[in-house]
């Protein structure tokens, strides 16, 4: 048996654990706790992706609903839903899904990796060390760097927590000259303000005084006087976290995977970090058997995954700087006049251009491996598009392009078939 070892027990490494137990492989996983409670807020398509990885204790209890209201460019909307994720909760639950589904969990800290082509040894606090065959790095924005990847702005965010008097549930964004802040409140009264600012022109105060200066900038906002009114703040906690975006250089070897924060780490502005970190989870479990089971295609699947994991980043990079760009009061402030304008200016969304679709051949997920197929690459998804609703589109694409008629094509679908499939070709520029 092929022993392989996952660090860390975040909504990342837990669904690599329940890929690859669902693979039938044996799977050792260590973590410790996360050393502050944190409250994050996720869309119902997170919750969907969380429960369709088998994610449901994690998710029983950690998501309550809140109607958020966004105070952006001087508006104000109250915008969608969004679910709070009570981190703790969150975490236990993960760790009952480990459980239940049959992963070995070793609770402790990992101090060091010594890694090679042999294997892996895992050097754990007060226990005695691990060896792998291949290991999974899920330490989030813990795990060390592998050299120097992509960067964003230098971003740290300074995170309040105290105890107010009960109320609704509720969560709102603003924007403010330096940066932006976050707030929430639960409904047993637990308050949270998250003030995301730029790490060198922000001129923070010291340690000893960044509690006061915090509740002191949080009590200058009328939106957040008005969100969390003047009652007093019990039990007041400060903690920071860097929230720089990073890809990391490398995501993949031949006996080793990067998956969630550890692979690539977004900006919290755009509420995805755990949509983003669950995407790369996903696919890792059928990168990870085909390394180990069809080691002829294991340049393919290393391929797969980065390429994957890169794509990803930059367009949620792009997505963001767009957003950034949206708060036009401050076009001289370091923090806008940085973030506006990175990563690059390349469009976010590409118009549609049937003429410009392509087939190429590329890696695809296939029966639990990742293969090859031909794909159709269109401008927003440049690692192409394989089928939809099990029918490939390379052929049908190939076939419109030669000028048959779309009748023909797509003769021989099933009726659902036939409507999702004349729906993407329609999203894509199609003319009948
Ligand atoms: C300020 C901020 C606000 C955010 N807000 C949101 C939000 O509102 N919505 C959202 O979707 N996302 C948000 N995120 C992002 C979200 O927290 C992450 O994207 C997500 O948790 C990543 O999941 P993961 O499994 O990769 O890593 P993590 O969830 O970080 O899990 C890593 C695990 O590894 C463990 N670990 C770390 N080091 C070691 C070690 N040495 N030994 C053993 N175990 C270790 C940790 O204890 C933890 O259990 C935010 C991030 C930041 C920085």
């Amino acid at each position: 048996m092929t022993s392989i070892v996952i660090l860390g027990a975040g909504p990342a490494g837990a669904a690599v654990a329940l890929g690859l137990r669902r693979l039938g492989y044996a799977v050792t996983l260590v973590s410790e706790w996360r050393r502050f409670a944190a409250l994050e807020g996720v869309s119902l398509r997170v919750l969907e992706a969380l429960r369709g990885a088998g994610l449901h204790h994690a998710l029983s209890e950690a998501a309550l609903p809140s109607q958020r209201q966004v105070n952006w460019n001087g508006q104000q909307h109250a915008q969608n839903v969004e679910f709070l994720l009570d981190r703790p909760t969150f975490d236990r639950g993960l760790r009952e899904d480990l459980r239940l589904a049959g992963v070995e969990l070793v609770e402790g800290r990992v101090l060091s990796v010594q890694s090679a082509a042999s294997g892996h040894r895992i050097d754990i606090d007060g226990r005695q060390a691990l060896a792998a065959d291949f290991l999974v790095e899920a330490r989030g924005r813990q795990a060390p760097a592998l050299g120097k990847g992509l960067r964003g702005p230098e971003t740290v965010s300074l995170l309040n927590r105290w105890q107010g008097a009960p109320g609704n549930t509720a969560s709102a964004v603003e924007s403010l000259e330096d940066g932006w802040a976050w707030m929430a409140r639960r409904a047993d009264g637990q308050c949270y303000w998250q003030w995301t600012v730029d790490v060198s022109s922000a001129g923070l105060p010291g340690k000893a005084q960044l509690l006061d200066y915090c509740r002191q900038r949080r009590q200058d906002s009328a939106v957040a006087r008005a969100f969390f009114g003047d009652e007093p703040e019990a039990d007041l906690r400060l903690h920071a976290r860097s929230s720089t975006a990073i890809l990391s250089p490398q995501v993949c070897g031949d006996n080793w995977i990067r998956v969630g924060d550890a692979a690539m780490a977004v900006d919290p502005l755009s509420g995805n970090g755990i949509f983003q970190s669950l995407s790369s989870a996903l696919q890792a479990p059928a990168v990870i058997n085909t390394l180990l089971c069809k080691p002829e295609r294991a340049a393919l699947a290393r391929r797969f995954h980065q390429q994957r994991v890169e794509q990803l980043f930059l367009r949620f990079a792009r997505i963001g700087r767009d957003f950034y760009a949206d708060e036009a009061r401050w076009p001289d402030q370091p923090f806008w006049q940085v973030r506006r304008r990175w990563p690059d200016a390349e469009i976010a969304h590409a118009e549609a251009d049937f003429n410009a679709l392509r087939i190429e051949r590329a890696p695809v997920l296939r029966d639990g491996f990742v293969d090859e197929a031909e794909v159709v690459i269109t401008a927003d998804q440049p690692l192409g598009i394989w089928h939809v609703q099990g029918v490939e589109l390379a052929p049908l694409v190939r076939r419109l392009m030669c000028r048959e008629s779309a009748e023909q094509v797509l003769a021989g679908l099933t009726v659902e078939q036939g409507r999702m499939v004349r729906s993407w070709l329609l999203a894509q520029g199609f003319k009948p």
